[in-house]
């Protein structure tokens, strides 16, 4: 299926690709096939690589090393915006990070620090761009994020992760209700599981895989297409109406409880 949207005149910053798998990705091939120019952020030079050849050839964008949790980073990126577009449409924020150790054990034990590392790079790091991009954004601006189900419903072995993605889903009310007066959205895509490297991180990530796609509606996952698809709408101004929403794209497996054949 393919929506014409022309994004010709907009402007975007996407933070969090590491590879083509990543849902970063899957939402900037959808921005730049309606003519957005977009910007790019990646954690630590070895990505560089990835995110060159990724971009080779693609008019209108250029990329930048950022970790999301240095405000000095922050600083170079936004100033970074500000040089090459002059002024920010779109923001996308596709970080997620917990450390193993976190997701091995059990919930009951987490570390302080795996809870302020996964809170911080998760959630918190919404906050701080978000921040960063306000005076940047116009009237009709948009933020989206990244979120899962294990927010709302316990997944095994996501632990730390599913509290990191409950603070992100409110960190986007509270960030919808302030920004909201300047005319700018902000909403959280919730997807299923799909197969790239933060995925691969989650102990038993195959079996989640394969049961997910059993239970859901469907009978199948949710592809990075269709997060793509649902971002270019909540981005652009076929979403003008939606703000401090969690949007599901996951073929409708988290509204079974249990399926009886
Ligand atoms: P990915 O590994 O391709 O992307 C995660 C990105 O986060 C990487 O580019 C990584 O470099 C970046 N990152 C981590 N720490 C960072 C930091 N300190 N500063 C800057 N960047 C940092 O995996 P993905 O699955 O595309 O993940 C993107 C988002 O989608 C995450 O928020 C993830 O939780 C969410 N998500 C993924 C799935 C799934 O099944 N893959 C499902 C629902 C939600």
């Amino acid at each position: 299926m393919s929506v014409t949207v022309d994004l010709s005149s907009k402007t975007a910053l996407v933070m969090g690709v590491a590879n083509a798998r990543s849902l970063g990705w899957a939402i900037a091939e959808q921005l730049l096939a309606a003519g957005c120019r977009v910007g790019f952020s990646y954690q630590g030079e070895r990505l560089k690589p990835e995110l060159e050849k990724l971009t080779a050839g693609r008019d209108g964008t250029w990329i930048q090393q950022a970790d999301a949790t240095s405000e000095d980073d922050l600083t170079a990126l936004f100033a970074r915006v500000r040089d090459e577009f002059g002024h920010l449409d779109y923001l996308v924020h596709s970080i997620g990070f917990a450390p193993r150790t976190a997701m091995e054990g059990r919930f009951l034990d987490t570390t302080p620090d795996d809870w302020n590392t996964a809170l911080n790079v998760s959630a918190y790091t919404l906050v701080s761009a978000a921040r960063h991009a306000e005076p940047l954004l116009r009237e009709g601006g948009s933020i989206v994020s990244l979120t899962y189900h294990a927010s709302q419903q316990v997944v095994p072995k996501y632990n730390v992760m599913g509290v990191a993605k409950a603070a992100l889903e409110a960190a986007t009310r509270y960030l919808a209700s302030e920004l909201g007066a300047a005319g700018v959205r902000v909403n959280t895509i919730s997807a299923g599981p799909m197969r790239t490297i933060a995925a691969r991180s989650i102990p038993g990530f195959g079996t989640m895989y394969e049961k997910a796609a059993q239970s859901a509606p469907l009978g199948r996952n949710a592809t990075p297409e269709e997060v793509g698809g649902l971002a270019l709408f909540l981005l652009s101004d076929l979403g003008s109406g939606v703000t401090g929403q969690t949007v599901y794209v996951d073929a409708g497996a988290s509204i079974m409880s249990m399926k009886v054949e």
